[in-house]
């Protein structure tokens, strides 16, 4: 018995052309079970004889007044040219319930044709196409699981009948395709370009070698890249003839586009313009590596996050003992943005190394390319930005998603509101949700106009206004993005001065002066003249200390242990981690201290030391607020009881970063008490050896409490699971084999 499909099993289903794609929607609907009879008609006897022999079809028929009748669904798949005459020839014996459908690569055409042929189109008419196939034809070509995983596109017209409509989406999804709804000029549209005009120029390609002297050795020694090129050149020319012919004007809208794109190219090339050809590749390997994504059926732009949270990765951890060797942990992300930004505003090319190829900082860098500056990388954290100057970046060919960025959202807000021309910034369902009111209402004050969401949500819709008028603003709230985008926006303004409620992170500033600008610094109070020229220069952007934090405590807690951390960004508003860890008594050392880009940057030699407990003071909590997981790991560690207060802010982080904490060392044995706005932890470190037992720790998916108990391991009596532990990728992609390098024993398990 055939499968139900919406309701009713199908009996009798007629196939018209019976090669490639005729013969895969055959095997399939064998394959699944779906309709009693498969009736199959084509022109030649030989390939119904052929479909009979390998079982494709039940029945072979010629005449298709005879075929059609009594059937449940009629499915055309012969060159689209022919539609119009076959639906002529099927019209009359076609029952009032016979759903017809066709696979045809072009859809304009087949809706006019069945209007000819109807008066209008009937209403169990729906055309369809799938998005799948191959250069090869005939019935032997076809294949059952053609159409797994990939798209069909139905674009059914008004008045259509929504049974047929599903019974032919049930019937593509039962074959493992996913269906989707388009109307037919969109459909004809997005085929020109993507599949017809590639076809164009395959044949036109292929078609020029061959007509060149040399044409034999061209084809002889033809490298990969002329084969992948051409390989859609060996597709059916009947089947091309006919769908350039029915999908002209898209085609050759499509083709006039490339053709002027193609033309300034050549003229790149002819006056040697290194910019202008650069700038073409790297924008296509970087659209390239988007659609490979979305080829492979993930997300555009989907969130490292979720995908790895997906994968339930665990830590599991054996007691180590001792920590060696030298490490450069990933480059501070704060720093990894703002070069990038502020290199594709400054004349000349700026070279940086130690790029942080993470999801926020590569949106920051997409949407610069998007803006028109080139940008070769990232490759192994070496990017150069090609600066176009404060006034050389260009409107973007559309809205700038900035994925889950909202450092990239505030920073461009402000940058994006003195520009010339408009342009909306968006993000993903977790950014659209985040405050940006806080940048816009300062930003309407010097004369941007900044269109928000509800609530100041995302998207920005920003009109671009050149000649914006420096403000004094007193921000409402200790934050560096709000000051960074106003010293942005400050650039193009006369002068413009932000006051501190408390002191947060200067990168910008620091950057802009390695740029060549001059900041003025005052207490609480920066100040910047707008106008001045950024110079491009080369930035080694130092190492993350909230990154390199776990491997001093690590070099700290561990015995016998040395460890240097090279090139760690030492920003007196980042290194409390150094100044709670020295009071407990670490011995860390600050080599080969220097300047880059305007940031502090020193080599740390760690060494063990027996630590003792604190009252960690107020004044540092800010300027540790990321590490205080990896400090109750050290603190753990050191004689007598440590105090932490003033901190309530950790428990409102990536988790409760207190409770969870708290939660954890007591599981392993540990003394400590979550309070209200910090925690007290009774040290055990009587020069044990062991100071955690084994046991098994719930990250709460928090990346920072995952890598904290990872170091705990080194002072452990038995093995450490961590749960949860696939955000670590977020941050730290590499510190699993970073942690292994210099002696942890660990090892990340995919547990799903
Ligand atoms: P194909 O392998 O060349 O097969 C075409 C079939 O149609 C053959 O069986 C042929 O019969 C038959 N045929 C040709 N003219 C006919 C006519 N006037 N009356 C009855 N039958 C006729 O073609 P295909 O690749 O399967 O493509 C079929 C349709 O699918 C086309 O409309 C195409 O646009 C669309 N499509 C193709 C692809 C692809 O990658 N190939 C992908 C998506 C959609 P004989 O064997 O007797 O000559």
């Amino acid at each position: 018995m055939p499968k139900v499909v919406l309701g009713r099993p199908l009996s009798k289903v007629v196939i018209i052309g019976l090669g490639l794609i005729g013969s895969s929607f055959a095997r399939g609907l064998k394959k699944w079970g779906l309709c009693e009879e498969i009736v199959g008609c084509a022109r030649s006897s030989s390939t119904l004889e052929k479909g009979l022999d390998l079982g494709v079809i039940d029945t072979a028929e010629k005449d298709l007044s005879l075929a059609v009748q009594g059937a449940d669904l009629v499915f055309l798949s012969m060159p689209i040219g022919a539609t119009e005459k076959i639906l002529s020839t099927i019209a009359p014996y076609l029952g009032e319930n016979t759903i017809v459908t066709d696979a045809g690569s072009v859809k304009g055409c087949v809706v006019e044709a069945a209007k000819r042929v109807f008066g209008e189109v009937p209403e169990n008419f729906i055309p369809g196409h799938p998005i799948a196939g191959s250069e090869k034809s005939g019935v032997d070509a076809g294949t059952s699981g053609l159409f797994l995983h990939h798209k069909v596109i139905l674009t059914p017209v008004s008045g259509h009948s929504p049974e047929a409509a599903l019974t032919v989406t049930a019937l593509w999804e039962a074959m493992g395709a996913n269906v989707i709804l388009m109307d037919p000029g969109t459909h004809d549209k997005i085929l020109a370009a993507t599949s017809h005009l590639p076809h164009l120029l395959a044949y036109s390609l292929v078609d020029t070698m061959a007509k060149d002297d040399e044409s034999l050795d061209i084809f002889r020694y033809a490298a990969g890249g002329f084969r992948d090129f051409t390989r859609i050149a060996a597709s059916d020319p009947t089947m091309w003839h006919d769908i350039f012919l029915a999908n002209r004007a898209a085609t050759l809208e499509a083709l006039d586009e490339f053709t002027e794109d193609l033309a300034l190219l050549r003229k790149a090339v002819d006056t040697g313009n290194s910019q202008d050809m650069l700038g073409v590749f790297t924008r296509a390997q970087a659209a390239r590596e988007h659609f490979s994504t979305i080829l492979s059926q993930r997300a555009y732009l989907e969130k490292m996050s979720e995908s790895m949270n997906e994968k339930q990765i665990e830590f599991i951890l054996q007691p180590g003992s001792k920590v060696s060797g030298k490490l450069r942990v990933t480059g501070d992300k704060s720093i990894s943005h703002r070069s990038i930004i502020l290199g594709s505003i400054a004349e000349g090319e700026t070279d940086i190394e130690g790029f942080l190829e993470g999801e926020d900082a590569l949106a920051t860098l997409q949407a610069f390319r998007d803006l028109g500056v080139v940008i070769e990388g990232p490759h192994q954290g070496r990017v150069k930005v090609y600066g176009v100057g404060l006034h050389g970046l260009k409107a973007p060919p559309g809205d700038l998603y900035l994925g889950n960025s909202g450092t990239s959202m505030r920073l461009l807000a402000g940058l994006l509101a003195a520009q010339d021309f408009s342009v909306t910034l968006t993000g993903d369902k977790s950014l659209t949700k985040r405050p940006m009111g806080r940048v816009a209402t300062p930003l309407r004050l010097m004369g941007a106009q900044i269109d928000t969401g509800q609530d100041g949500s995302p998207p920005l819709a920003i009109k671009g206004n050149p000649s914006l008028s420096g403000i004094e603003y007193p921000m409402p709230m200790a934050s560096a993005q709000v000051k960074s985008c106003l010293l942005l926006a400050g650039l193009y303004a006369d002068s413009t001065t932000v006051i501190e409620p408390a002191p947060t992170r200067d990168h910008t500033e620091r950057m802009l002066r390695g740029f060549g600008v001059s900041v003025d610094q005052r207490g609480d109070t920066v100040t910047l003249q707008g106008g001045q020229t950024l110079k491009a220069c080369s930035i080694d952007i130092p190492a993350d200390i909230s990154s390199a934090a776990f491997f001093i405590v690590a070099g700290t807690i561990a015995k016998d242990s040395e460890i240097l951390l090279e090139h760690v960004g030492v920003n007196p508003t980042r290194t409390g981690v150094i100044d709670i860890l020295r009071l407990m008594g670490a011995n860390i050392s600050l080599l080969n201290e220097r300047q880059v880009g305007g940031e502090p940057v020193a080599d740390l030699l760690v060494k063990s030391a027996d630590l003792k407990g604190i009252d960690i003071p107020e004044a540092l909590v800010p300027l540790a607020i990321d590490e205080f997981p990896v400090i109750f790991v050290a603190a753990a560690c050191a004689q007598g009881p440590t105090c932490l207060r003033g901190a309530e802010e950790l428990r409102v982080k990536e988790s409760d970063r207190i409770q969870v904490m708290a939660d954890g060392l007591v599981s392993l044995g540990v003394d400590a008490q979550a309070t209200p706005d910090g925690i007290l932890i009774n040290g055990k470190g009587d020069g044990q050896a062991n100071v955690f037992t084994e046991g098994t720790v719930e990250s709460h998916g928090d990346h920072r409490i995952a890598m904290s108990f990872s170091v705990a391991s080194l002072r452990s009596s038995g093995e450490i699971r961590v749960l949860n532990c696939a955000n670590v990728a977020t941050s730290f992609p590499s510190f699993v084999s970073e942690a292994q390098k210099v002696g942890i024993q660990i090892i990340a398990k995919d547990v799903q």
